[in-house]
This record gives structure tokens, sequence and C-alpha cells, in this order.
């Protein structure tokens, strides 16, 4: 398991909590012990374009400070995905976070779609051709949904439940029966028992992540990686993305 990671992720580039001062320091602190990390370049705009069009590019451009860290963040999913079509799983220890950016809008402290970028590069590079994405944060990850609405070869679930029992059944139900070339977290932690959501265990992400491993290896050649999405209580962040990552390794 590499972690990709850039030392820039740790600049405040906006005042959402997703860009909050010492989010990123406590996961690296927590991970980097274990972790080979390795760095990413920025996306270019034709990867962004792969996804976003003109008109948005232009929009988050405009923003200033977001539009080079967001560049980067999606280079760290590219980064991720090309790990682990190599064979060896990948997380995308990035912000800002992605699946609230659709092709032609953005919302939820995204800018643009990590992890759905990576995901058609494969696709467009004929590397795959079909992919799984698991979206485990709080949210719908509306945007990774608008960008595969009309694509039936990349199937996006984003589990519910009642229970971090009956969640963790949903992961499993929905692994049972997905066919992929590969397969993506999006990894937002923000369900937590400490975070906003209140439901999911520390070692749930844990199970989700040996659970995502078993898929990947018998489904598409072990290929799998994850990218961050939300999570928000910097007192156990790190611990639950440590927990994930164990599981997936
Ligand atoms: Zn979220």
């Amino acid at each position: 398991m590499k972690v990709v990671y850039h030392p820039r992720y740790q600049e405040v580039y906006d005042t959402d909590p997703a860009a909050a001062a010492g989010r990123m320091e406590s996961i690296l602190k927590e991970v980097s012990p274990h972790f080979e990390l390795v760095t990413p370049e920025p996306a270019s705009v034709d990867d962004i374009k792969l996804v976003h069009s003109e008109e948005h590019i232009a929009y988050v451009k405009r923003e200033g400070a977001p539009y080079e860290i967001a560049l980067l963040a999606a280079g760290g999913a590219i980064k991720a995905a090309a790990l682990a079509m190599g064979g060896e799983p990948a997380f995308g220890l990035i912000r800002p976070p992605g699946h609230h950016a659709s092709p032609d809008s953005c919302w939820g402290f995204c800018f643009f779609n990590n992890v759905a970028i990576s995901i058609v590069r494969l696709m467009r590079e004929g590397r795959i051709e079909r992919a799984a994405i698991l979206d485990i944060d709080l949210h719908f990850g509306d945007g990774t949904d608008n960008t595969f609405r009309n694509v039936p070869e990349v199937i996006y679930c984003h589990p519910e439940g009642v229970s971090n029992e009956h969640f963790v059944n949903s992961v499993s139900a929905f692994l049972r029966d997905a066919k992929a070339d590969v397969i993506a977290v999006s990894a937002g932690f923000d369900r937590h028992e400490r975070d906003w959501g209140g439901l999911l265990k520390t070692e749930d992400y844990r199970t989700i992540g040996k659970m995502v491993k078993e898929f990947a290896q018998r489904v598409c050649q072990g290929r799998r990686f994850g990218v961050l999405e939300g999570g928000y209580n910097h007192d156990v962040l790190g611990m639950n993305v440590k927990a994930l990552l164990d599981g997936m390794s």
C-alpha cells in the first residue's frame, strides 16, 4: 500500500472544513510511519476536461487559490489509480475532495471530481473497460453519480445503513455482484461515530478495507485504490484512515 501525498495539500486554500488547518497533518501523523509516501504531479487541464466542461474549469480558475491545489488533488487520484493498475494498492491522501463535483458544477467543498477523472482516464487509455466506485462518505456523491449516470460500465454505489452493521452489510451486498477491472473507494470518514454521521466504528473501516481487498483479488487482479473525500474530526480521522488502509493492504 502506497500513500500518494503532496505537502501542498496542507495549504489552507479555503474557509471550509475540508480545507481546515491541521486536517491533513492529523492523518499524516498516523499513516506516514507505516506506509511509503509517493508524490504526485498536478493533473493537466486535458485530464480535467475528461470529466468537466471548459466553463466549469474557468469557474474554478476564477476561485483563485483552490484551482492549483484542485489540479494537484486530481493528479493525486490519477497517481493512485496508476499504482493500483501496476499491482500496488494505493490511497490518495488528497484535498480538496471531489465527489460533489459534477461536469458543469460543484459544491460541498469540492472543485474537480478526483475519482471520476482517474477512472475516465484509465478508460480512455484503454486500460480498463469497467470500474466500480464505492463511496463510503456520509454524503451522496452527486458529482460522481452525474458523471457516470449514462455510463453503464462504471457502477457507483453509496451504501446506506441504519446501524454500522447494516451499513457494512450494504457494502458487502454491493461487492458480491459487482463486476469491474478496478475498484476505487471514495473514502469519506464523516460517517464515523465521532464525526457528523455518528454511525461507523473505527473497526468498520478496517472491515470495509478488507472487503475491498478481497473483492479486488477475486474480481480484478487485486487492482484497488482509494481517495480521501470527507472526514472532519481531526481527533479520530487519522486512525480511521489508517484502519481502512490496513484493511485494504
Ligand atoms: Zn461528506
